[in-house]
Protein backbone atom coordinates (compact mmCIF):
# COMPACT_ATOMS: atom_id res chain seq x y z
CA UNK A 1 0.00 0.00 0.00
CA UNK A 2 2.94 2.15 0.86
CA UNK A 3 4.22 1.90 -1.84
CA UNK A 4 1.82 2.45 -4.41
CA UNK A 5 0.69 5.15 -2.23
CA UNK A 6 4.43 7.02 -3.06
CA UNK A 7 3.68 5.76 -6.70
CA UNK A 8 6.20 3.09 -5.95
CA UNK A 9 9.27 5.73 -5.72
CA UNK A 10 11.93 5.27 -3.54
CA UNK A 11 10.32 8.45 -0.92
CA UNK A 12 8.33 5.09 -0.15
CA UNK A 13 11.19 3.30 1.16
CA UNK A 14 11.73 4.58 4.57
CA UNK A 15 8.17 4.41 5.58
CA UNK A 16 8.37 0.96 4.15
CA UNK A 17 11.26 -0.33 6.00
CA UNK A 18 9.49 1.23 9.20
CA UNK A 19 6.35 -1.07 8.66
CA UNK A 20 8.37 -3.99 8.29
CA UNK A 21 10.20 -3.47 11.42
CA UNK A 22 6.78 -2.88 12.96
CA UNK A 23 5.30 -5.73 12.15
CA UNK A 24 8.32 -8.27 12.09
CA UNK A 25 10.75 -6.41 14.83
CA UNK A 26 13.75 -6.10 12.14
CA UNK A 27 13.70 -5.85 8.58
CA UNK A 28 15.80 -9.29 7.02
CA UNK A 29 18.06 -9.36 4.20
CA UNK A 30 15.05 -11.51 2.73
CA UNK A 31 13.15 -8.09 3.64
CA UNK A 32 15.32 -5.87 2.26
CA UNK A 33 15.33 -8.13 -1.03
CA UNK A 34 11.41 -8.21 -1.69
CA UNK A 35 11.35 -4.16 -0.87
CA UNK A 36 14.27 -3.39 -3.69
CA UNK A 37 12.28 -6.09 -6.04
CA UNK A 38 9.05 -3.86 -5.16
CA UNK A 39 10.41 -0.22 -5.72
CA UNK A 40 12.53 -1.38 -8.75
CA UNK A 41 16.10 -0.63 -6.48
CA UNK A 42 19.11 -3.00 -5.82
CA UNK A 43 19.27 -4.19 -2.70
CA UNK A 44 22.25 -2.99 -1.90
CA UNK A 45 21.01 0.28 -2.39
CA UNK A 46 18.19 -0.91 0.27
CA UNK A 47 21.11 -2.44 2.38
CA UNK A 48 22.67 0.84 2.39
CA UNK A 49 19.74 3.11 3.60
CA UNK A 50 18.06 0.67 6.50
CA UNK A 51 21.89 0.26 8.16
CA UNK A 52 22.44 4.09 7.63
CA UNK A 53 19.75 4.61 10.22
CA UNK A 54 19.83 3.96 14.49
CA UNK A 55 16.38 3.44 14.48
CA UNK A 56 15.98 0.57 11.59
CA UNK A 57 16.60 -2.76 12.68
CA UNK A 58 18.56 -4.85 10.29
CA UNK A 59 19.37 -7.63 12.93
CA UNK A 60 16.89 -9.54 15.66
CA UNK A 61 16.81 -7.41 18.60
CA UNK A 62 15.08 -7.76 21.81
CA UNK A 63 11.05 -7.39 22.37
CA UNK A 64 12.27 -3.75 24.93
CA UNK A 65 14.82 -1.85 23.21
CA UNK A 66 16.13 -0.03 26.03
CA UNK A 67 17.93 3.22 24.67
CA UNK A 68 19.81 4.74 27.67
CA UNK A 69 19.90 8.90 26.63
CA UNK A 70 24.00 9.62 26.91
CA UNK A 71 23.90 13.51 25.94
CA UNK A 72 25.96 15.47 28.63
CA UNK A 73 23.24 16.25 30.99
CA UNK A 74 22.01 12.74 31.38
CA UNK A 75 25.78 11.77 32.14
CA UNK A 76 26.48 14.90 34.55
CA UNK A 77 23.04 13.39 36.75
CA UNK A 78 23.94 9.53 36.82
CA UNK A 79 22.92 7.61 33.80
CA UNK A 80 26.24 5.81 34.01
CA UNK A 81 25.15 4.34 37.36
CA UNK A 82 21.85 3.67 36.32
CA UNK A 83 23.83 1.90 33.19
CA UNK A 84 25.21 -0.43 35.76
CA UNK A 85 21.87 -0.91 37.17
CA UNK A 86 20.22 -1.74 34.08
CA UNK A 87 23.48 -4.46 33.01
CA UNK A 88 23.24 -5.93 36.74
CA UNK A 89 19.36 -6.89 36.34
CA UNK A 90 19.50 -7.92 32.92
CA UNK A 91 22.61 -10.03 32.64
CA UNK A 92 23.87 -7.92 29.55
CA UNK A 93 26.46 -5.29 28.96
CA UNK A 94 25.41 -2.41 26.24
CA UNK A 95 25.04 -3.53 22.56
CA UNK A 96 23.75 -7.11 23.65
CA UNK A 97 20.40 -8.45 23.73
CA UNK A 98 19.31 -11.26 26.48
CA UNK A 99 19.77 -14.26 25.23
CA UNK A 100 15.52 -14.74 25.84
CA UNK A 101 15.19 -12.38 23.07
CA UNK A 102 13.07 -10.13 25.64
CA UNK A 103 15.85 -7.00 26.30
CA UNK A 104 18.30 -5.18 23.97
CA UNK A 105 20.62 -2.59 25.60
CA UNK A 106 21.68 0.38 23.71
CA UNK A 107 23.13 3.74 24.39
CA UNK A 108 21.78 6.33 22.06
CA UNK A 109 22.31 9.93 21.60
CA UNK A 110 20.03 12.94 22.90
CA UNK A 111 16.36 11.87 23.08
CA UNK A 112 15.19 15.72 23.65
CA UNK A 113 14.35 15.24 28.37
CA UNK A 114 17.76 16.44 29.37
CA UNK A 115 15.93 18.61 32.01
CA UNK A 116 14.74 15.69 33.71
CA UNK A 117 17.86 13.64 33.09
CA UNK A 118 18.86 10.67 33.23
CA UNK A 119 16.01 9.29 30.48
CA UNK A 120 15.54 6.65 28.23
CA UNK A 121 13.51 5.10 25.50
CA UNK A 122 11.76 1.81 26.14
CA UNK A 123 10.58 0.87 22.27
CA UNK A 124 8.59 4.74 21.62
CA UNK A 125 8.12 4.93 25.81
CA UNK A 126 9.85 7.75 27.20
CA UNK A 127 11.40 7.19 31.05
CA UNK A 128 12.88 10.19 32.61
CA UNK A 129 13.99 11.30 36.32
CA UNK A 130 15.85 7.66 36.40
CA UNK A 131 17.58 6.41 39.66
CA UNK A 132 19.08 2.96 39.90
CA UNK A 133 16.22 2.08 41.52
CA UNK A 134 13.93 3.65 38.76
CA UNK A 135 15.40 1.76 36.62
CA UNK A 136 15.25 -1.22 38.53
CA UNK A 137 11.40 -1.14 38.70
CA UNK A 138 10.68 -0.47 35.32
CA UNK A 139 12.60 -3.73 34.09
CA UNK A 140 10.42 -5.73 36.47
CA UNK A 141 7.52 -4.10 35.12
CA UNK A 142 8.19 -4.88 31.43
CA UNK A 143 8.85 -8.54 33.14
CA UNK A 144 5.33 -8.58 34.15
CA UNK A 145 3.63 -7.22 30.92
CA UNK A 146 4.39 -3.77 31.00
CA UNK A 147 1.37 -2.63 29.11
CA UNK A 148 -0.79 -4.48 31.88
CA UNK A 149 0.93 -2.92 35.03
CA UNK A 150 2.47 0.18 33.11
CA UNK A 151 5.19 2.19 34.88
CA UNK A 152 4.09 5.44 36.99
CA UNK A 153 7.21 6.47 37.49
CA UNK A 154 9.50 8.94 35.97
CA UNK A 155 7.07 9.43 32.93
CA UNK A 156 7.68 12.92 31.06
CA UNK A 157 5.26 15.45 33.37
CA UNK A 158 5.68 18.42 31.42
CA UNK A 159 6.60 21.22 33.81
CA UNK A 160 7.29 25.24 32.00
CA UNK A 161 9.35 27.20 33.86
CA UNK A 162 7.82 30.42 32.11
CA UNK A 163 4.68 30.82 30.28
CA UNK A 164 5.04 31.45 27.09
CA UNK A 165 3.37 33.80 24.57
CA UNK A 166 1.94 31.09 22.84
CA UNK A 167 -0.43 30.29 24.84
CA UNK A 168 -2.36 33.47 24.64
CA UNK A 169 -2.67 33.02 20.87
CA UNK A 170 -5.89 33.36 19.53
CA UNK A 171 -6.90 29.73 17.50
CA UNK A 172 -6.53 30.70 13.95
CA UNK A 173 -5.85 34.00 14.10
CA UNK A 174 -3.04 34.46 11.82
CA UNK A 175 -4.06 32.50 9.26
CA UNK A 176 -7.66 34.26 9.05
CA UNK A 177 -5.76 37.44 8.84
CA UNK A 178 -3.28 35.86 6.12
CA UNK A 179 -6.03 35.39 4.11
CA UNK A 180 -7.19 38.87 4.29
CA UNK A 181 -3.80 39.49 3.14
CA UNK A 182 -2.10 39.04 -0.34
CA UNK A 183 0.71 36.37 -0.68
CA UNK A 184 2.99 38.50 -1.05
CA UNK A 185 1.89 40.76 1.52
CA UNK A 186 2.33 38.22 3.91
CA UNK A 187 5.53 36.94 3.11
CA UNK A 188 6.35 41.37 3.57
CA UNK A 189 4.57 41.18 7.15
CA UNK A 190 6.92 38.06 8.20
CA UNK A 191 10.26 40.18 6.62
CA UNK A 192 8.55 43.32 8.52
CA UNK A 193 8.74 41.21 11.41
CA UNK A 194 12.13 40.33 11.18
CA UNK A 195 11.90 36.77 12.46
CA UNK A 196 14.87 34.62 11.96
CA UNK A 197 14.63 30.97 11.51
CA UNK A 198 14.71 29.49 15.11
CA UNK A 199 16.48 26.25 14.26
CA UNK A 200 19.88 27.63 14.69
CA UNK A 201 21.21 29.58 11.02
CA UNK A 202 19.28 32.23 11.78
CA UNK A 203 18.24 32.89 8.09
CA UNK A 204 15.85 35.86 7.71
CA UNK A 205 12.15 33.60 7.12
CA UNK A 206 10.76 36.34 5.45
CA UNK A 207 13.37 36.96 2.29
CA UNK A 208 13.35 32.97 2.52
CA UNK A 209 9.48 32.57 1.93
CA UNK A 210 9.57 35.59 -0.31
CA UNK A 211 12.22 33.41 -2.51
CA UNK A 212 10.45 30.45 -2.58
CA UNK A 213 7.51 32.32 -3.65
CA UNK A 214 9.48 33.60 -6.97
CA UNK A 215 11.18 30.13 -7.47
CA UNK A 216 9.60 28.64 -10.68
CA UNK A 217 8.14 25.12 -9.81
CA UNK A 218 5.15 22.80 -10.70
CA UNK A 219 4.72 21.87 -7.29
CA UNK A 220 6.60 23.69 -4.19
CA UNK A 221 6.01 22.39 -0.37
CA UNK A 222 6.57 23.55 2.55
CA UNK A 223 8.90 21.29 5.06
CA UNK A 224 8.65 21.87 8.90
CA UNK A 225 11.78 20.45 10.88
CA UNK A 226 10.66 18.75 13.65
CA UNK A 227 14.43 16.81 13.84
CA UNK A 228 15.07 18.44 16.75
CA UNK A 229 18.52 16.22 17.21
CA UNK A 230 20.69 18.98 18.71
CA UNK A 231 22.13 17.54 21.91
CA UNK A 232 20.49 19.91 25.11
CA UNK A 233 17.52 20.64 22.90
CA UNK A 234 13.73 20.06 23.87
CA UNK A 235 11.85 23.06 22.91
CA UNK A 236 10.35 22.08 19.89
CA UNK A 237 8.67 19.19 21.78
CA UNK A 238 7.45 21.78 24.03
CA UNK A 239 5.82 23.10 21.29
CA UNK A 240 4.71 20.22 19.23
CA UNK A 241 3.08 18.56 22.63
CA UNK A 242 0.73 21.24 23.70
CA UNK A 243 1.06 23.88 20.74
CA UNK A 244 1.19 21.68 17.61
CA UNK A 245 -2.35 23.54 15.97
CA UNK A 246 -0.04 26.97 15.81
CA UNK A 247 2.70 25.08 14.13
CA UNK A 248 0.40 23.46 11.75
CA UNK A 249 -1.49 27.06 11.38
CA UNK A 250 2.37 28.68 10.66
CA UNK A 251 2.77 25.49 7.98
CA UNK A 252 -0.68 26.72 6.57
CA UNK A 253 0.47 30.34 5.86
CA UNK A 254 3.56 29.73 4.00
CA UNK A 255 1.59 27.45 1.82
CA UNK A 256 -0.61 30.64 1.24
CA UNK A 257 2.46 32.77 0.84
CA UNK A 258 4.71 30.45 -1.56
CA UNK A 259 2.10 28.49 -3.64
CA UNK A 260 2.01 25.49 -1.87
CA UNK A 261 0.35 22.85 -2.02
CA UNK A 262 1.76 19.87 0.36
CA UNK A 263 3.09 20.29 3.35
CA UNK A 264 5.55 17.61 5.44
CA UNK A 265 6.70 17.47 8.81
CA UNK A 266 9.88 15.46 9.10
CA UNK A 267 9.25 14.21 12.92
CA UNK A 268 12.30 12.66 14.93
CA UNK A 269 11.85 9.27 15.61
CA UNK A 270 12.68 9.46 19.15
CA UNK A 271 9.48 11.78 19.34
CA UNK A 272 7.33 8.64 18.17
CA UNK A 273 5.42 8.57 20.95
CA UNK A 274 3.64 12.65 19.65
CA UNK A 275 2.57 10.98 16.29
CA UNK A 276 -0.52 9.70 17.36
CA UNK A 277 -1.69 12.95 18.72
CA UNK A 278 -0.22 14.90 16.00
CA UNK A 279 -1.97 12.37 13.84
CA UNK A 280 -4.97 13.44 15.77
CA UNK A 281 -4.75 17.38 15.58
CA UNK A 282 -4.15 17.20 12.06
CA UNK A 283 -7.44 15.59 11.15
CA UNK A 284 -9.30 17.70 13.57
CA UNK A 285 -8.08 20.53 11.27
CA UNK A 286 -9.37 18.95 8.29
CA UNK A 287 -12.73 18.46 9.68
CA UNK A 288 -12.80 21.94 10.49
CA UNK A 289 -11.34 23.13 6.80
CA UNK A 290 -8.20 24.60 7.91
CA UNK A 291 -6.78 21.97 5.90
CA UNK A 292 -7.81 20.37 2.43
CA UNK A 293 -9.93 22.14 -0.28
CA UNK A 294 -10.53 25.68 0.25
CA UNK A 295 -9.55 26.63 3.12
CA UNK A 296 -11.42 28.51 5.33
CA UNK A 297 -13.77 28.68 1.95
CA UNK A 298 -10.77 30.27 0.10
CA UNK A 299 -11.60 28.95 -3.80
CA UNK A 300 -7.73 27.98 -5.28
CA UNK A 301 -6.39 27.58 -1.53
CA UNK A 302 -5.50 23.99 -1.41
CA UNK A 303 -3.04 22.21 1.32
CA UNK A 304 -2.58 19.28 3.36
CA UNK A 305 0.34 18.35 5.43
CA UNK A 306 1.60 14.70 6.14
CA UNK A 307 3.57 13.30 9.03
CA UNK A 308 7.31 11.79 8.11
CA UNK A 309 8.85 9.58 10.14
CA UNK A 310 12.43 9.94 11.22
CA UNK A 311 14.66 7.23 11.29
CA UNK A 312 17.22 8.16 13.76
CA UNK A 313 20.08 10.13 12.13
CA UNK A 314 21.44 13.24 13.64
CA UNK A 315 22.37 14.70 10.11
CA UNK A 316 19.19 14.76 8.99
CA UNK A 317 18.40 17.88 11.20
CA UNK A 318 20.28 19.52 7.99
CA UNK A 319 17.70 20.66 5.58
CA UNK A 320 19.43 19.25 2.85
CA UNK A 321 20.03 15.88 4.65
CA UNK A 322 16.38 15.46 5.66
CA UNK A 323 15.26 16.33 1.99
CA UNK A 324 17.76 13.02 0.88
CA UNK A 325 15.98 11.32 3.96
CA UNK A 326 12.38 12.25 3.09
CA UNK A 327 12.92 10.86 -0.63
CA UNK A 328 14.37 7.32 0.69
CA UNK A 329 18.12 7.69 0.77
CA UNK A 330 20.81 8.17 3.32
CA UNK A 331 20.70 11.50 5.28
CA UNK A 332 23.49 13.09 2.89
CA UNK A 333 24.06 16.70 3.40
CA UNK A 334 23.86 18.33 -0.55
CA UNK A 335 26.10 20.98 -1.84
CA UNK A 336 24.87 24.28 -1.83
CA UNK A 337 24.23 25.78 -4.25
CA UNK A 338 21.43 25.01 -5.33
CA UNK A 339 19.27 25.75 -2.70
CA UNK A 340 15.90 23.85 -1.60
CA UNK A 341 13.92 27.12 -2.02
CA UNK A 342 15.09 26.74 -5.50
CA UNK A 343 15.84 22.93 -6.03
CA UNK A 344 14.54 20.96 -2.66
CA UNK A 345 11.91 17.97 -2.54
CA UNK A 346 11.65 15.96 -5.70
CA UNK A 347 13.83 18.36 -7.37
CA UNK A 348 10.94 21.23 -6.96
CA UNK A 349 11.07 24.61 -4.55
CA UNK A 350 10.95 23.86 -1.08
CA UNK A 351 11.05 25.97 2.11
CA UNK A 352 12.50 24.03 5.23
CA UNK A 353 11.58 25.72 8.52
CA UNK A 354 12.11 24.95 12.62
CA UNK A 355 9.05 23.99 14.58
CA UNK A 356 9.39 27.34 16.45
CA UNK A 357 9.65 29.26 13.43
CA UNK A 358 6.96 28.27 12.42
CA UNK A 359 4.85 28.68 15.52
CA UNK A 360 6.15 32.08 15.98
CA UNK A 361 4.61 33.12 12.15
CA UNK A 362 1.17 32.31 13.75
CA UNK A 363 1.53 34.68 16.20
CA UNK A 364 2.99 37.43 13.68
CA UNK A 365 0.59 36.98 11.34
CA UNK A 366 -1.72 37.33 14.60
CA UNK A 367 -0.86 40.08 16.09
CA UNK A 368 1.09 41.84 13.76
CA UNK A 369 4.77 42.68 12.60
CA UNK A 370 4.99 45.48 14.78
CA UNK A 371 4.35 43.77 17.78
CA UNK A 372 6.54 41.17 17.02
CA UNK A 373 9.71 43.21 16.18
CA UNK A 374 9.03 45.74 19.14
CA UNK A 375 10.56 42.65 21.10
CA UNK A 376 13.81 41.97 21.42
CA UNK A 377 16.79 43.81 19.86
CA UNK A 378 18.13 45.44 16.52
CA UNK A 379 18.95 42.65 14.75
CA UNK A 380 17.26 39.70 16.56
CA UNK A 381 13.70 40.29 17.02
CA UNK A 382 10.99 38.99 19.38
CA UNK A 383 10.66 35.67 21.81
CA UNK A 384 12.37 33.02 21.80
CA UNK A 385 12.84 29.85 23.60
CA UNK A 386 15.39 28.33 25.73
CA UNK A 387 15.76 24.86 26.65
CA UNK A 388 17.79 24.78 29.49
CA UNK A 389 19.44 21.86 31.47
CA UNK A 390 23.13 20.80 33.28
CA UNK A 391 23.74 22.35 36.38
CA UNK A 392 21.24 24.29 37.39
CA UNK A 393 18.42 24.04 40.04
CA UNK A 394 15.48 25.09 37.73
CA UNK A 395 16.08 23.50 34.13
CA UNK A 396 13.17 23.86 31.51
CA UNK A 397 11.91 25.61 28.97
CA UNK A 398 12.50 29.24 28.94
CA UNK A 399 11.05 31.85 26.87
CA UNK A 400 12.94 34.90 26.87
CA UNK A 401 13.13 38.26 24.78
CA UNK A 402 16.39 38.15 22.62
CA UNK A 403 19.02 40.73 23.90
CA UNK A 404 19.19 39.31 27.09
CA UNK A 405 22.65 38.55 29.06
CA UNK A 406 24.02 34.67 29.92
CA UNK A 407 24.16 35.77 33.35
CA UNK A 408 20.21 37.04 33.54
CA UNK A 409 19.39 33.19 32.08
CA UNK A 410 21.56 31.63 34.68
CA UNK A 411 20.05 34.22 37.41
CA UNK A 412 16.58 32.94 36.16
CA UNK A 413 17.83 28.93 35.88
CA UNK A 414 19.47 29.17 39.05
CA UNK A 415 23.15 28.25 37.73
CA UNK A 416 24.32 30.95 39.24
CA UNK A 417 27.63 29.30 40.37
CA UNK A 418 28.56 27.93 37.10
CA UNK A 419 31.94 27.60 35.60
CA UNK A 420 31.13 27.65 31.63
CA UNK A 421 27.75 26.96 29.50
CA UNK A 422 27.32 25.37 26.38
CA UNK A 423 25.31 27.58 24.41
CA UNK A 424 23.36 26.22 20.94
CA UNK A 425 24.42 23.04 21.66
CA UNK A 426 27.37 20.56 21.07
CA UNK A 427 28.01 22.68 18.02
CA UNK A 428 27.37 26.17 19.25
CA UNK A 429 29.96 27.83 22.22
CA UNK A 430 31.27 27.08 25.11
CA UNK A 431 30.88 30.30 27.35
CA UNK A 432 33.37 30.93 30.10
CA UNK A 433 32.10 32.24 33.18
CA UNK A 434 34.62 35.74 32.63
CA UNK A 435 32.11 36.21 29.43
CA UNK A 436 28.99 35.47 31.18
CA UNK A 437 27.96 39.33 30.33
CA UNK A 438 27.69 38.17 26.59
CA UNK A 439 23.86 38.45 25.03
CA UNK A 440 22.02 36.00 23.47
CA UNK A 441 21.44 37.51 20.35
CA UNK A 442 22.40 37.09 16.90
CA UNK A 443 24.80 40.29 17.63
CA UNK A 444 26.47 38.50 19.69
CA UNK A 445 25.24 34.63 20.50
CA UNK A 446 23.31 33.80 18.03
CA UNK A 447 21.58 30.26 18.80
CA UNK A 448 18.94 27.83 18.21
CA UNK A 449 17.55 27.07 21.85
CA UNK A 450 20.33 25.23 23.99
CA UNK A 451 21.60 25.78 27.29
CA UNK A 452 23.94 23.09 29.01
CA UNK A 453 25.04 24.94 32.51
CA UNK A 454 28.35 23.31 34.10
CA UNK A 455 29.37 24.00 37.20
CA UNK A 456 32.45 24.42 39.05
CA UNK A 457 33.38 20.67 39.83
CA UNK A 458 32.67 19.91 35.70
CA UNK A 459 35.86 18.28 34.29
CA UNK A 460 35.94 20.05 30.56
CA UNK A 461 37.88 17.00 28.82
CA UNK A 462 34.88 14.99 30.36
CA UNK A 463 32.66 17.33 27.97
CA UNK A 464 34.94 17.23 25.26
CA UNK A 465 35.02 13.45 25.12
CA UNK A 466 31.27 13.04 25.82
CA UNK A 467 30.78 15.77 23.00
CA UNK A 468 33.17 13.68 20.60
CA UNK A 469 31.42 10.53 21.18
CA UNK A 470 28.19 12.15 19.70
CA UNK A 471 30.03 13.23 16.83
CA UNK A 472 31.69 9.87 15.76
CA UNK A 473 28.76 7.94 15.99
CA UNK A 474 26.66 10.97 14.16
CA UNK A 475 29.07 11.95 11.62
CA UNK A 476 27.20 10.65 8.11
CA UNK A 477 30.67 9.84 6.69
CA UNK A 478 30.39 11.39 3.29
CA UNK A 479 34.10 13.52 3.80
CA UNK A 480 36.93 12.06 4.94
CA UNK A 481 37.96 14.83 7.81
CA UNK A 482 34.82 14.81 9.56
CA UNK A 483 34.71 11.06 9.14
CA UNK A 484 38.51 10.17 10.13
CA UNK A 485 39.43 13.47 11.92
CA UNK A 486 36.43 13.41 15.11
CA UNK A 487 37.69 9.87 15.69
CA UNK A 488 41.02 11.04 16.10
CA UNK A 489 40.54 13.98 18.22
CA UNK A 490 37.99 11.49 20.17
CA UNK A 491 41.50 9.37 20.80
CA UNK A 492 43.41 13.04 21.57
CA UNK A 493 40.95 13.85 24.22
CA UNK A 494 40.87 10.31 25.57
CA UNK A 495 44.68 10.45 25.85
CA UNK A 496 44.60 14.00 27.63
CA UNK A 497 42.53 12.71 30.23
CA UNK A 498 44.74 10.04 30.62
CA UNK A 499 47.61 12.68 31.54
CA UNK A 500 49.51 11.78 28.34
CA UNK A 501 49.49 15.55 27.85
CA UNK A 502 51.52 18.13 26.64
CA UNK A 503 51.73 21.56 24.91
CA UNK A 504 52.66 20.28 21.53
CA UNK A 505 50.56 17.03 21.22
CA UNK A 506 47.54 19.72 22.48
CA UNK A 507 48.88 22.53 20.10
CA UNK A 508 48.53 19.58 17.05
CA UNK A 509 44.85 18.79 18.11
CA UNK A 510 44.03 22.41 17.94
CA UNK A 511 44.99 22.18 14.37
CA UNK A 512 43.65 18.89 13.17
CA UNK A 513 40.97 20.97 14.51
CA UNK A 514 41.05 24.19 12.04
CA UNK A 515 41.45 21.51 9.29
CA UNK A 516 38.55 19.18 10.07
CA UNK A 517 36.61 22.88 10.06
CA UNK A 518 37.84 24.40 6.64
CA UNK A 519 37.72 20.76 5.09
CA UNK A 520 34.45 19.71 5.74
CA UNK A 521 31.17 19.83 3.96
CA UNK A 522 28.38 20.46 6.21
CA UNK A 523 27.63 22.28 9.46
CA UNK A 524 28.32 18.97 11.88
CA UNK A 525 32.18 19.03 10.32
CA UNK A 526 32.32 22.51 10.20
CA UNK A 527 31.26 22.81 14.11
CA UNK A 528 32.17 20.05 15.69
CA UNK A 529 35.79 21.11 16.64
CA UNK A 530 34.34 24.20 18.32
CA UNK A 531 34.14 22.57 21.53
CA UNK A 532 38.23 21.61 21.88
CA UNK A 533 38.89 24.77 20.88
CA UNK A 534 37.09 26.71 23.53
CA UNK A 535 38.68 24.36 25.97
CA UNK A 536 41.91 25.08 25.19
CA UNK A 537 41.23 28.75 24.73
CA UNK A 538 39.72 28.93 28.51
CA UNK A 539 40.66 26.34 30.25
CA UNK A 540 44.52 24.95 28.83
CA UNK A 541 46.07 25.80 31.82
CA UNK A 542 43.55 23.40 33.78
CA UNK A 543 44.42 20.83 30.76
CA UNK A 544 48.25 21.05 30.91
CA UNK A 545 47.89 21.23 34.54
CA UNK A 546 47.12 17.83 34.95
CA UNK A 547 50.14 15.65 35.74
CA UNK A 548 51.79 13.78 32.43
CA UNK A 549 52.04 10.33 32.39
CA UNK A 550 54.60 9.51 29.71
CA UNK A 551 55.08 11.56 26.09
CA UNK A 552 52.33 11.40 23.62
FE1 LIG B 1 28.74 14.14 6.58
FE2 LIG B 1 30.46 15.20 8.37
FE3 LIG B 1 30.75 15.70 5.80
FE4 LIG B 1 28.65 16.74 7.15
S1 LIG B 1 30.81 17.21 7.46
S2 LIG B 1 28.61 15.82 5.09
S3 LIG B 1 28.22 15.03 8.57
S4 LIG B 1 30.94 13.66 6.79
Amino acid sequence: QLAERHARKRSALIPILQTVQRDYGEVSQFAMQHIADVLGLHAADVYSVATFYQFINTAPKGKFIIRLSRDMSSMMKGAKTVARQLENDLGIKFGQTTPDGMFTLEWTSCIGMNYQAPAMLINNEVFSNLTPQRAHLIIEDCLQGFRAHRPTLGKIGETYSSALTYSSHEADAGLRNALAMSPAEVAGEVGAAGIRGRGGAGFPTGTKWKLAAEAKGEFKYIVCNADEGEPGTFKDRIILSRYADLVFEGMTIAAYAVGAREGLIYLRAEYTFLRPQLEAALEARRQNGLLGNAILGREGFDFDIRLHMGAGAYVCGEETALIESLEGRRGHPRNRPPYPIDVGLNGMPTVVNNVETLASVSCILGRGAAWFSSIGTERSKGFKLFSVSGDCTRPGVYEFPWGITVEQLLETVGGGNAKAVQVGGYSGQLIPASQFDRRLAYEDLGIGGSVIVYGQDRDMLDVAENYFEFFVDESCGQCTPCRDGNVKLLEGIRALRQGKCTSRYLNELISLCETIQVASKCGLGQLSPNILIAINRHFRDEILARPVVGQH
